[in-house]
């Protein structure tokens, strides 16, 4: 059971991706657990303002550390988090192997982001991880905590019905997926190779073996 906690300007944007399929299973199953805060119910103010200009000038608001530390420290005192990640572009790229390992935590909290980013003292203060989805960059941070809350809920064991299947997932093993077929047999000309009809099950394994591409080429 993994507990996320992600705090958000924009919490309807984390709804519907962790509301169907496989997370909602997992949901249901009582093996995730995901409680999305509304920054801006801390916000400051008749208009619970939660961003500021910029010191030194630039364009571009700025989240204010007020209402983000008042919204941490509540949580922080509720129970102990093995880590608050805040989704950035500059942190460290995300991979398979910080999947892996976020996967055996318990309780981890998530800062989204927004505009230009968060003030950095709570970054200084609070943050213990900082995580990029890849270097391009998003308006927010609700994309890359829903992807992070995916690739995390689906290694927990039981959330997939094949618990197994996880590990042969491209980048667990080292090499990426065979490709893969279903029924029919012949779709427009092209057929299933024939192995895979064979039944014979050390002849499958090698094929997939042969057909699994090595991780290190998609780095390229
Ligand atoms: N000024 C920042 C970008 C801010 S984008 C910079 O130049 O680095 C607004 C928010 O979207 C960020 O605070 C972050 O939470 C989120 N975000 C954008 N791109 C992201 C990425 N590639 N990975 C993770 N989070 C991202």
């Amino acid at each position: 059971m993994i507990r996320f906690d992600i705090i958000s300007a924009i919490p309807d944007l984390l709804t519907s991706p962790l509301s169907h399929s496989i997370m909602q299973r997992a949901v249901d199953k009582g093996l995730l657990d995901v409680q999305v805060h509304d920054l801006r119910s801390y916000g400051l103010g008749r208009y619970k303002q939660i961003d500021d200009y910029q010191y030194g000038g630039g364009a571009g608001m700025v989240l204010t550390p007020g209402p983000l530390d008042t919204i941490i420290s509540e949580l922080k005192n509720q129970r102990t988090y093995d880590e608050v990640i805040y989704m950035t572009p500059d942190g460290v790229t995300y991979n398979q192997s910080i999947a892996n390992r976020l996967s055996l935590h318990g309780n981890i909290m998530i800062i989204c982001g927004h505009y230009k980013g968060i003030d950095q003292r709570i970054r200084d203060i609070h943050v213990t991880c900082e995580i990029s989805i890849g270097d391009y960059v998003l308006s927010g941070g609700e994309l890359p905590a829903a992807i992070l809350v995916d690739s995390i809920g689906r290694l927990i064991p039981g959330v997939l019905n094949n618990e197994s299947s996880a590990l042969f997932d491209s980048h667990q093993d080292g090499l990426l997926a065979p490709p893969i077929y279903t029924r029919p047999a012949e779709f427009k000309g092209h057929v299933v190779p024939e192995v895979l009809l064979s039944g014979n099950d050390a002849l499958i394994e090698a094929w997939r073996e042969k057909h699994s591409k090595s991780t290190q080429k998609s780095e390229e």
